[in-house]
C-alpha cells in the first residue's frame, strides 16, 4: 500500500475539529513511543513549553498541563480542580459550549450560576457587572471565547476587565480560538485557558490542555473531585517527572501535535495563521453572500473560525441533500446548533487555504443549481 492512500482525504473537513490536517502531521503518528521513556517525555516537555510561549510573553508565570480525552475532558478537569469546596462559579453562556461548562459544574456539585445571553446578540456586559457587584460569593467566572455553536467571538478582554475589577478568578474556554486568534493570556489576565489538540493548532484528536497561572494553580492541590481528571496531580507529575503523564498517554497523538506545533512555527506563528483564517472567513462570507446565503451574525460579532448561515428561503432546500451533494464534491460542512433557528455552519480552520474556500464556493454554486435554489 502506498502512503498517499493512507493520508489522502476523500473530502476536506470544514468542521472545526477534528479538522483537515497535513500529511506530515498524520505521518508523525507512524512510530510507536514508550509512554514513560525520556525520548517521549522530552517531546511532551517541548510541547508544554511551546504552548506557554504561544499563550504569552510572560512565560515564567504560566505552565501548560496536558490531559487525556477530548476538549470537554479538559474543561471538566479545570472546573473540577480549580474550584474549592466553598467556591461558586458564574458561567456566562451564549451557546452550547457555555451551557456545557455550567452542566459540568453543576454535575460536580459546585455552586453554579448562569448568566444567560442571547445566542446571536451582543453580550450585555452591564448584566455581568451587576451580577458580580451583587454576589460577592462568586469566586470564579467562566466564558467561552469563540462560541463554536454560532461562530460568535466573545469580547474576553472586556469581560476580563470586569472580572478583575471585582477580583475574581477568570477561566476561558478558548478551545476553538487558541492558536487561531492572537491573544496574550497575561495581558488578558486569564487564570486558566483551555484548548485541545484538534482545533487551531491543527493536530489530531486525543488530548486537551490547560494553560494555568502558576501562582493561582498552586492553591488547588486538594480540590479535585475526580482522580483521572485531577489536573493538579497531572501537573505536579509532569513538572516533577520530566513530562510524565500519570496514566497511559496518547503517544501518537502527542507526536502528531509536536509536528503540528512545528508547522505552526513554519507558517510564521499565530499571527500568520490568524491572518490565513481571517482571509478564509472573509472569502467564504463574501462568496456566500453572492450566492444569497445570509450569515446569522453581524460582522462585528463574527469570529474568523466558523460561520453560521440561515437555510435558504427556497422550499426546495433540504439540508441533508445539500450536505451529501457537497460531500460528493469533496467538502464536509457542519449542521447548525442554534436553538430555534434553521442554520448550518462552515468552519474555515485546519489545513485550508483560500483556494480551498474558492473551490467550496464553486461546489456550493453547482449544488444550488442542482437543488433548484436559483
Ligand atoms: C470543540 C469545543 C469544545 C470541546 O469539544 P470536544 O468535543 O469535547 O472536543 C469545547 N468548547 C468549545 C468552544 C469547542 O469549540
Amino acid at each position: 500500500m502506498n502512503l498517499k492512500e493512507f493520508t489522502n482525504n476523500p473530502y476536506l473537513l470544514l468542521t472545526p475539529g477534528p479538522l483537515t490536517t497535513t500529511d506530515t502531521v498524520k505521518l508523525a503518528m507512524m512510530k510507536d513511543w514508550c509512554t514513560w521513556d525520556d525520548d517521549y517525555n522530552n517531546i511532551v516537555q517541548g510541547v508544554r513549553e511551546k504552548l506557554v510561549q504561544h499563550a504569552t510573553k510572560k512565560v515564567d508565570k504560566y505552565s501548560a498541563v496536558l490531559m487525556q480525552g477530548s476538549g470537554t475532558f479538559s474543561v471538566e478537569s479545570v472546573i473540577g480542580t480549580v474550584l474549592p469546596n466553598d467556591g461558586k462559579l458564574l458561567v456566562v453562556a451564549n451557546g452550547v459550549y457555555g451551557h456545557r461548562i455550567a452542566k459540568i459544574s453543576k454535575t460536580l456539585g459546585i455552586d453554579t450560576v448562569v448568566l444567560e445571553s442571547g445566542e446571536t446578540e451582543e453580550l450585555d456586559l452591564n448584566k455581568l457587572t451587576v451580577q458580580l457587584e451583587n454576589n460577592p460569593d462568586i469566586t470564579h467566572v467562566a466564558i467561552v471565547h469563540c462560541e463554536t455553536t454560532t461562530g460568535m467571538l466573545n469580547p474576553i478582554a472586556k469581560v476580563s476587565e470586569i472580572v478583575k475589577r471585582f477580583n475574581r478568578i477568570f477561566i476561558v474556554d478558548a478551545m476553538s480560538s487558541f492558536g487561531g486568534v492572537e491573544m496574550d493570556i497575561d495581558s488578558l489576565q486569564i487564570d486558566y485557558l483551555i484548548s485541545s489538540a484538534n482545533k487551531c493548532i491543527e493536530g489530531v484528536p486525543g488530548f486537551g490542555f490547560a494553560i494555568v497561572k502558576k501562582e493561582e494553580f498552586e492553591k488547588c492541590k486538594t480540590n479535585a473531585r475526580s482522580v483521572s481528571l485531577d489536573l493538579y496531580d497531572q501537573w505536579k507529575t509532569m513538572e516533577e517527572q520530566n513530562g510524565k503523564w500519570r496514566f497511559t498517554s496518547p503517544t501518537h497523538v502527542v507526536r502528531a501535535f509536536a509536528q503540528a506545533l512545528k508547522e505552526l512555527d513554519e507558517e510564521g506563528g499565530i499571527e500568520k495563521r490568524a491572518a490565513r483564517y481571517k482571509n478564509n472567513q472573509k472569502i467564504l462570507s463574501e462568496g456566500m453572500r453572492r450566492l444569497n446565503f445570509e450569515p446569522i451574525l453581524p460582522e462585528e460579532l463574527q469570529s474568523p473560525i466558523i460561520t453560521s448561515f440561515y437555510y435558504p428561503k427556497s422550499e426546495n432546500f433540504n439540508f441533508s441533500t445539500f450536505y451529501y451533494k457537497l460531500k460528493e464534491k469533496g467538502f464536509v460542512i457542519y449542521p447548525g446548533k442554534v436553538s430555534n433557528l434553521d442554520t448550518f455552519r462552515i468552519g474555515n480552520i485546519g489545513n485550508v487555504y483560500q483556494g480551498d474556500i474558492e473551490s467550496l464556493l464553486t461546489a456550493m454554486e453547482e449544488s444550488c443549481y442542482w437543488l433548484k435554489l436559483v
